[in-house]
């Protein structure tokens, strides 16, 4: 078979399950013969080896069945790293880049800041965050420890080495270290949102999604702990849900926090929201 037949006949496998079909065969069919998709275009007309079409049929098979790409490639890029992931990680997401700027927009190049980043998961602002800021320090926490091997190792075949990763619940293991910017990506998804049965997210770790029968529980840890963390006038900024901003400015208001801003992401929704305390 040659590539541009085995990506037709793919094709049709998928199309039932989304509209990237042509755009997923492709990555699929590049994976397996450990090429590019560019190359695939230019030599459409090239023979598969033998050995290749089982293990081009089993991607397929796993996204027609709904696994995410991610998990099938084992990589996603973010912020321009191209990250490893794995099931026990959180596949980073694009809207979450926003978060990036932000921290970016407050730690300004050349200055030293102790930054820290709770629940890592694949280590995704953590990583992009030390990558462009090198002279900062961060301090990277996560809960699991699977997921905290996944962000090692992505430091490590990065080689972005300002990166001081932690076991445990968010501040649980930051001691009384105190920093100039706090961000998190936290589980907001409520427990019984049918989202969570749909597409990519039925095959994510659910404590990556969901905090539990309040879906505010961990933004309330989060907002609620981080004066104790904080050094005066550092900032804490957090995503949240597209329909969550209200309810995490009135958090950080709670807390008497200042400069309460909030970032709308491509669709309009507020998704970013941050204040000083
Ligand atoms: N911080 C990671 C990310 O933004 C993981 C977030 C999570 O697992 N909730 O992708």
């Amino acid at each position: 078979m040659t590539i541009v037949e085995s990506i037709k006949t793919a094709i049709r496998q998928l199309a039932a399950s989304g509209d990237n079909a042509s755009l997923e065969a492709e990555i699929l069919l590049a994976h397996a013969l450990g090429t590019t998709r560019t190359h695939l275009r230019t030599w459409p007309q090239r023979k598969i080896a033998a050995d290749i079409i089982p293990r081009f049929n089993d991607f397929i098979q796993r996204r027609a069945t709904g696994e995410p790409i991610a998990y099938i490639t084992g990589t996603r890029e973010f912020w321009s790293l191209e990250l490893q992931v794995t099931p026990d990680v959180l596949i980073p997401r694009a809207e979450t880049e926003l978060l990036v700027e932000c921290a970016l927009a407050r730690l300004p190049t050349g200055r030293t800041a102790r930054v820290a980043d709770l629940g890592t998961g694949s280590g995704a602002l953590a990583l992009a965050i030390a990558s462009e800021r090198p002279q900062c320090h961060v301090v990277a926490t996560e809960v699991s420890a699977a997921a905290l091997a996944v962000a090692q190792a992505n430091a490590r075949r990065l080689r972005i080495a300002n990166i001081e990763f932690r076991l445990g619940a968010w501040y649980a293991p930051l001691g009384d270290a105190r920093f100039d910017l706090i961000v998190s990506n936290p589980p907001y998804i409520a427990q019984h949102d049918p989202h969570l049965q749909q597409g990519d997210l039925r095959f994510e770790p659910r404590d990556a999604l969901t905090a539990g029968a309040d879906e505010f529980g961990a933004l309330k840890i989060l907002i609620g702990e981080a004066s104790a963390h904080l050094l005066p006038g550092a900032w804490l900024l957090v995503e949240h849900g597209y329909d969550q901003g209200a309810a995490v400015a009135e958090l950080l208001r709670a807390q008497c926090a200042r400069d309460i801003f909030a970032v709308k992401d491509l669709s309009g929704r507020a998704r970013v929201c941050g204040g000083r305390y």
